[in-house]
């Protein structure tokens, strides 16, 4: 099918991704955004959930573009091609039409630097300059300079803490800026936009350290639209945020601070769904300097109408789930353990609703699974679940659509800004 609509670049508006790893989602998502006055990354997928649900990049936006024709949706949309490593994953997404490009170079991010002693540190430091990351006397910039933010102190270096960012992501800082120019050399024919996300780090990224990571892509000549830091405490899949709020919200002003700086650019706030209690400070800190990214989300609200529509069904997939657990939630960032997901299976619930979607234990064994549900998991009776699941939705498109309008239709209200 030939689609007259095309996902467009969003610039500095505030923008809200939503993740669809089913491809049936659209319709629930422009209910939920018709109310709300953030913009929409309506197609979002990342290389990672690309290839655990065996989907093609195209047709992750082929789903989205034939959501907006259907519902006659007329503001402009972006799609977010997520946590790009490699050239390979960039070419195949900018083929398949993506605006977005969120880069993720978390993988020449230096964590040691975190624990070096000073004369590794300097040791390191010359490495760069000796392998051409680093110009001879970059110090310069940074040492004895002042960065006055709107929020808080002013920001400075002392010599080991500028070591300490410097070791940490000059690198990464290297690996961004050659994948923009990979970006910037397949998108000869289109506008597009860029987003930075460490937001996969092990740490959280310190003021300092964002600091140097954006002044340092500047000088590269890489204006992103955006930058992802990792949040303090937990922004854990699925669930509400785990951590003091007051101190959240301390970290964000200064980052947000930054943006405004350095920048302008957004703060994108990835793994957002569920952190209903972080969301009205988020909206007054940031403003409109915002992107917050969704997925899981949209996913669940499926399971939940099979679990209202086929119960049957669901018990097998959540049987299935819990068997496979423990090797898929390597990669996410959850808290659940595989006893309690053991303890959740052993018997079925009395409120099976509220533990598999209400709870902690029961919505990340969800999240997390999706890969070999959606691509190995078969019915009894043989069916693929994948085939199963969208049979159930395919017959329930309307409560589909009313579940998501739902779940992120409070996503997005309690990011509106409070009424004077
Ligand atoms: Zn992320």
């Amino acid at each position: 099918m030939v689609h007259t609509n095309k996902p467009v670049i969003l610039g500095l508006k505030k923008s809200f991704g939503f993740g669809d790893r089913l491809g049936l989602a659209g319709p629930g998502h422009l209910a939920a955004l018709k109310e709300s006055s953030f913009r929409g990354m309506l197609a979002q997928q990342s290389i990672r959930e690309i290839s655990r649900t065996r989907r093609r990049a195209d047709q992750v936006v082929e789903a989205a573009q034939q959501a907006v024709e259907e519902a006659r949706y007329t503001r402009p949309w972006g799609a977010d091609a997520d946590h790009l490593k490699t050239d390979l994953d960039i070419l195949s997404m900018v083929e398949a039409g993506f605006t977005y490009f969120t880069l993720d170079p978390s993988e020449a991010v230096v964590q040691e630097a975190d624990t070096m002693q000073e004369d590794e540190l300097q040791a390191e430091a010359e490495k760069l300059v000796r392998e051409g990351v680093m110009p001879k006397g970059w110090e310069e910039r940074y040492l004895g300079e002042k960065w006055d933010i709107d929020q808080g102190p002013p920001l400075a270096f002392d010599e080991e803490s500028l070591l300490r960012a410097a070791v940490k992501y000059a690198r990464a800082t290297a690996e961004a800026a050659r994948l923009h120019a990979t970006v910037a050399r397949h998108c000869t024919d289109r506008p597009f936009e860029v987003e930075v996300a460490v937001d996969e780090t092990i740490g959280a990224t310190t003021h300092r350290e964002h600091l140097f990571l954006a002044t340092e892509l500047k000088r590269r000549g890489v204006s992103p639209v955006a930058i992802a830091p990792r949040f303090v405490s937990r922004f854990e899949k699925g669930i509400d945020y785990v951590g003091d709020i007051d101190v959240f919200n301390e970290e964000l002003e200064r980052h947000a601070a930054l943006a405004r700086k350095l920048g302008p650019y957004k703060i994108s706030v990835h793994s957002g769904s569920e952190k209903f209690s972080l969301y009205p400070s988020i909206a007054r800190i940031c403003g409109d300097l915002l992107h917050i990214k969704t997925g899981g989300t949209s996913y669940l609200e499926a399971l939940r109408v099979v679990w209202r529509e086929e119960p049957e069904l669901f018990k097998e997939i959540a049987a299935y789930a819990a068997s496979h657990f423990s090797e898929e939630r390597g990669s996410f960032l959850v808290s659940t353990t595989q006893e309690e997901v053991d303890a959740l299976a052993h018997s079925w619930p009395a409120d099976a609703e509220l533990a598999y979607f209400g709870e902690r234990i029961g919505r990340q064994l969800l999240h997390v699974t999706f890969g070999s549900i959606l691509v190995l998991g078969r019915r009894a009776s043989g069916l693929p679940f994948n085939e199963a699941i969208h049979e159930v939705l395919a017959a329930h498109t309307d409560e589909y659509r009313e579940a998501l309008a739902l779940c992120l239709g409070k996503h997005l209200s309690l990011l509106e800004p409070e009424e004077a």
